[in-house]
């Protein structure tokens, strides 16, 4: 009983205009932040997270705690558990999913590959078919990812290039959950908007990202491995801040039309829709940690290490014309920005100082 009021009251927005969400994966990076900022702009929120332990447990912790302090209540909970799925949707009409819970990450599919296919396929449609049985059926917004360009050599990236050739089982998974949005959009008329997000930092991000450990290994004074290209080939990323991807994730669920709930059929078909949300000003790695270093103020100790076959990318670069025409996506943080208020967040977090 005190779950289900809890669930009840995290699901009541606070305006007659504000949405009612379900965010998958609310304990992690982007959800924590996404759903934060769908609390302070007065929509209903309830979270679904399964706590695992793919990185820091107590991270997801705190970011519960944080979440919770202003309202939103997470269930401790998995994607692939129906039952309770259910129930959340008997309990509240959502009108939105924004659904963030995945196996992130791409070396680790080397280890654990399992994981990948429970959460981000299988997880993906046990979502889908509660959504599609839900009255009224909730628009979905999802994370999809850059790694669906692959071994793509085209740059900068548009949502209409080849994805025909992950570089890694977890980019497998993310180009295969687009074809099964586009089925269930077709059978269904669930209207379903993926997002590909481009290398996402900031503040409570991820530890088994490379911005994150850097810090962590140059503040430690440890060796870190900086992957270098053959033939002169850099490694870069469109590193993309996470305020940033937080207004494309609002502004996609905003423009997100209803589900038809007809196949497209009767009606119109429902929406279906794929934007990139980056930077669109990649950032070669190294001179990613020439501005930690600044940040920090401690020289890091390098070892450049010719790029193995892992399942990374050499580069990303995001076109975005078509966000910004549809949503209106406009991305303002340079990533020497973004990472001073990562590394301020980090110093804090870690209740390390700097040494002068
Ligand atoms: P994250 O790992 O911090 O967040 C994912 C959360 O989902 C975690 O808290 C995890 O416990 C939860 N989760 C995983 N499997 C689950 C399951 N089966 N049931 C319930 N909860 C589950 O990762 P993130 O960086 O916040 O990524 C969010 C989404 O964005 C993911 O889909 C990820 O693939 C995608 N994405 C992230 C980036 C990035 O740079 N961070 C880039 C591209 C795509």
């Amino acid at each position: 009983k005190g779950w289900e009021q809890r669930v009840l009251s995290s699901a009541s927005p606070r305006s007659s205009t504000g949405s009612t969400v379900l965010v998958t994966g609310a304990a992690g990076f982007i959800g924590s932040h996404v759903s934060a900022a769908l609390r302070n702009r007065g929509d209903g929120v309830v979270g679904l997270d399964n706590f695992n332990n793919y990185y820091d447990v107590s991270l997801k912790h705190d970011r519960r705690a944080m979440l919770e302090s202003s309202g939103v209540f997470i269930v401790d909970g998995d994607i692939n558990d129906q039952v309770l799925l259910k129930k959340l949707f008997s309990i509240v009409q959502f009108t939105h999913v924004m659904h963030l819970a995945a196996q992130a990450g791409v070396r680790y599919a080397m280890k654990n590959p399992a994981s990948y296919i429970d959460s981000n396929l299988s997880g993906f449609v046990n979502l889908l078919e509660v959504c599609k049985e839900a009255k009224p059926q909730p628009a979905i917004i999802w994370a999809s990812s850059s790694s669906v360009y692959g071994l793509n050599s085209k740059v900068p990236f548009s949502e209409t290039d080849r994805t025909d050739q992950p570089a890694s089982l977890y980019a497998a998974t993310k180009k295969a959950g687009e074809e099964i949005a586009h089925s269930y959009n077709h059978i269904y008329g669930l209207s379903i908007t993926g997002l590909r997000f481009f290398t996402v930092y900031g503040p409570w991000g991820r530890p088994d990202m490379a911005y994150f450990f850097f810090t962590k290994d140059i503040l430690q004074g440890n060796s870190i491995r900086i992957f270098e290209g053959g033939k002169g080939g850099v490694v870069a990323r469109d590193f993309t801040y996470i305020d940033d991807i937080v207004k494309g994730c609002l502004a996609a669920l905003d423009t997100a039309e209803k589900s038809t709930g007809s196949g497209g059929k009767k009606m119109r078909p429902a929406q279906l829709r794929v934007y990139n949300l980056g930077n669109t000003s990649p950032v070669e790695v190294g001179s990613l940690v020439s501005i930690l270093e600044r940040l920090l103020k401690v020289k890091a100790r390098r070892v450049a290490t010719p790029m193995p076959r892992n399942g990374d990318v050499m580069y990303t670069h995001a076109n975005i014309s078509l966000a910004e025409k549809e949503l209106g996506y406009k991305p303002t943080t340079d990533l020497r920005s973004g990472l001073e208020k990562f590394v301020k967040w980090y110093l804090t977090y870690y209740n390390q100082s700097t040494v002068n």
